[in-house]
């Protein structure tokens, strides 16, 4: 069994994109710059957005954090995201999700340039995901990706089962993995909710996908021998041991599931690191002008 450490994979990646990122200043160049935009003061939005402008500063990005007021109204949002569209030297931008309730995502999402939406939510770049032609791929399911690919795990032929549809996730992911590429060429089954018999398809998984949010669902009888694991669920489970009294753990039961993997995921420590690492590498790309031109 070989557990895919995504810490130290975002590690490599980050430190890959700091040389490359040096490289194009030292060639006169630009520098890479992504905006991020906090609306309200919800302390895990906080953190992630702060995560995401230090992450750009260690591999030399300039960032700009705009922090807007739970009260801002859409009206405002949507012209922040028309100046951000405008200016010239923002590479790349994002709003952090989710905004307060009275405004609309969506609305939002769609007004976003999408040669700027390095998130990669707007519905062209998905749209140009799903017919393979360059884009920029969503955090997580690129994070994935790149897994696959760093550790060199055959994607072609095999059978993968992916639990959720979710649009930041699940949906992309069974897109992906079935589009004609280095890393694809799957048979892709796409579980959710109402699928009936879900241990039937996962234990004729080669390779499980589980984004469904529901801690340890996937336990050692719904998986065969070998089988390749990426576990993207984050779910809170009390634990008086840990100090904040609860700890961490995914989708799949580890302990059960590891022994009988060829590959697998840890949370955390797995999918989740990858996911700043994409959205430095759009942004790269967004300076270079190599999606949209
Ligand atoms: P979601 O929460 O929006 O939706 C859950 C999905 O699971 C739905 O498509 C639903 O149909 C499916 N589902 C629910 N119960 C099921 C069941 N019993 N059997 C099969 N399918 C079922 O999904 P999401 O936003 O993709 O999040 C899923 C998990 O991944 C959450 O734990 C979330 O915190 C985590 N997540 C992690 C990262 C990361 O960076 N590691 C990123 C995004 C989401």
């Amino acid at each position: 069994m070989i557990k895919i450490d995504g810490k130290e994979l975002a590690k490599t990646i980050k430190a890959e994109i700091a040389v490359e990122v040096a490289a194009q200043k030292a060639a006169g160049g630009k520098t890479p710059h992504l905006a991020a935009v906090l609306v309200g003061a919800d302390p895990a939005s906080q953190v992630y957005v702060r995560n995401k402008v230090i992450a750009c500063e260690k591999v030399g990005f300039t960032s700009t954090l705009i922090e807007k007021e739970a009260s801002t109204t859409e009206e405002e949002l949507l012209a922040i995201v028309a100046e951000l569209n405008r200016d010239e030297d923002i590479d790349g931008f994002i709003v952090q999700l989710p905004l307060p309730k009275h405004i609309n995502e969506e609305a939002v999402t769609l007004a976003i340039k999408p040669s700027k939406d390095v998130d990669g939510f707007h519905p062209i770049n998905f749209g140009r995901m799903a017919l393979g032609l360059p884009c920029y791929l969503p955090a997580t399911p690129f994070g994935i990706m790149q897994m696959l690919e760093r550790y060199n795990i055959e994607t072609s032929g095999k059978h993968c089962v992916i639990l959720g549809r979710s649009n930041i996730v699940g949906t992309p992911m069974s897109v992906l993995l079935s589009r004609k590429a280095k890393v694809g060429n799957c048979t892709v089954t796409l579980t959710h909710s109402r699928t009936q018999n879900i241990k039937e398809e996962t234990k004729r998984a080669d390779i499980i996908i589980a984004a469904i949010g529901i801690p340890n669902f996937v336990t050692a009888d719904m998986v065969k021998e070998g089988v390749v694991v990426i576990d993207v669920g984050i779910n809170r489970v009390d634990d008086a041991s840990r100090k904040r009294g609860y700890r961490l753990v995914g989708d799949v039961d580890y302990e059960q599931v590891a022994p009988k993997s060829s590959y697998i995921t840890p949370v955390p420590g797995g999918v989740g690191p990858m996911t700043i690492t994409s959205l430095l590498m759009n942004t790269l790309k967004s300076s270079r002008r190599e999606v949209y031109g």
